[in-house]
């Protein structure tokens, strides 16, 4: 690249917005391309502003002062172009994707109406707008099914009975939240949302989605129980918006096919955030996004020794309710294969519990619950990757001393 190159980013989110700064920062101009109507924002903290705990402007990013609100419908890689839904074409030397993701609309019985949108009352819960009309409607009372009982289900189940709701959350597999927590965490998640006053079903599949004059009146689960419902949330995981990048004929698999340089198939072409697969890997997370911008600000401002070599992420949710808040945080493996070690500290009566996984003298998991002094040790730990002091203390000592975190 030289310092004449025109760099054109797809996507204002997390990822988009972020390389954007930086690479001002680091003198590149760059033109930021986003669809949203909004100021950019943080998409992690929606879930707050459903709450009411947030007003939107609270949660805006601090964006560079160029953003080019428009829709991208086309890349033409041969003429280095990209054209937007308004007919504007703009040029780049270098194309970056930041498109983030969708939300998956499950394949439920009469979830689109004849013009192929969703009814009344059913929303998914991705963007500010998707927030900004659940806000509206929910009212004390509202009877609400959440679908999907995953970190997006949960949070979002947590902001509508704090809002008065009546919430039902309905989720498919055995428990709460299980691509992250272990079986007793999962528990004490449940437990949480009841005592908010949330309905937790599990091993409950919605079939049907039932409309009056296109609004939901009901859902239908697969045994043919039927839920009153005014409000829908579809919480039911995303994938990598990746039409763009698959219509311009790039190497798309889950995500769009990106290497340590977050080079697509395309040399021309860059890739960040959710939208990418890096190393087999789809994160959906904003902490690889965030440290992918940063490798590709870098590496585009000119240290071509930058290079993204993946991202060993925890996930952290805070359940803020009208009494204390429920902290949470996990990493890696939280189930143990036989032959680990493992420690559990469990507090009933002030509903923590703490776990560790290790292998091979090695932490390979954990799983916070309420008590998390010890996450920023333990992720050093586990970030590291280092093998533990062989004496036998350490294990225990890593759940029970802050470690300055
Ligand atoms: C409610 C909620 C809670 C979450 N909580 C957490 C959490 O606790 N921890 C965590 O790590 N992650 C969480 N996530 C996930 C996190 O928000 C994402 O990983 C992160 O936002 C990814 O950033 P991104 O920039 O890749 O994508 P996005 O933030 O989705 O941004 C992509 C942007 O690109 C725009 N765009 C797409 N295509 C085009 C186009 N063709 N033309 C113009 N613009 C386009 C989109 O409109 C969007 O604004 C949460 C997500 C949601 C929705």
């Amino acid at each position: 690249m030289t310092s004449n190159d025109r760099v054109v980013v797809i996507g204002s989110g997390l990822a988009g917005v972020r390389l954007a700064r930086r690479l001002g920062e680091l003198g590149t101009p760059v033109t930021l391309v986003g669809e949203e109507e909004h100021r950019p924002y943080n998409r992690v903290l929606l879930a707050e502003v459903l709450a009411g705990r947030y007003s939107p402007e609270v949660i805006a990013l601090p964006a560079p002062a160029e953003l080019t609100r428009a829709r991208v419908t086309g890349i033409d890689r041969a003429g280095r172009t990209v054209v937007c839904a308004d007919g504007a074409v703009i040029a780049y030397d270098r194309l970056v994707l930041a498109t983030g993701s969708n939300p998956v609309l499950p394949p439920l019985r009469g979830l689109f109406t004849e013009d192929h949108e969703l009814p009344e009352g059913v929303h998914a819960f991705r963007t500010l707008d998707d927030c900004l009309g659940l806000a509206k409607a929910v009212r004390p009372g509202v009877r609400a099914v959440v679908i999907g009982g995953g970190l997006l289900g949960v949070s979002a189940a947590r902001a509508l009975a704090v809002r008065g709701a009546q919430v039902v959350l309905a989720q498919q597999s055995e428990r709460l939240m299980e691509r992250q927590l272990d079986p007793a965490a999962s528990e004490l998640v449940a437990r949480h949302l009841t005592d908010l006053g949330v309905e937790v079903h599990t091993e409950c599949r919605v079939r049907d989605v039932r409309c009056v004059g296109g609004a939901v009146r009901s859902v239908e689960m697969a045994d043919g129980y039927a839920l009153d419902a005014d409000l829908v949330v579809l919480a039911c995981g995303v994938h990598p918006r990746a039409g763009l990048a698959q219509a311009a004929g790039l190497d798309v698999r889950k995500g769009v096919v990106v290497d340590d340089e977050l080079r697509t198939s395309d040399p021309y072409i860059h890739a960040i955030g959710d939208c990418v697969q890096h190393a087999g890997t789809v994160y959906g997370l904003a902490t690889p996004a965030l440290e992918q911008a940063d490798a590709l600000a870098a590496l585009l401002a000119g240290d071509t020794g930058s290079r993204y070599t993946g991202t060993r992420s925890l996930t952290r949710l805070t359940l803020t309710g009208p009494d204390s808040p429920f902290d949470l945080a996990a990493f890696g493996e939280t189930e143990a294969l036989p032959g680990d070690d493992v420690v559990q500290l469990t507090d009933h009566t002030r509903g923590t519990y703490r776990k560790v996984v290790v292998r091979d003298d090695r932490l390979v998991g954990g799983v916070l619950v309420g008590e998390l002094g010890t996450v920023g040790a333990l992720a050093r730990a586990w970030e590291g990757a280092e093998p533990l002091p062989s004496d036998g203390g350490p294990l225990l000592h890593l759940l029970t001393n802050d470690g300055g975190s």
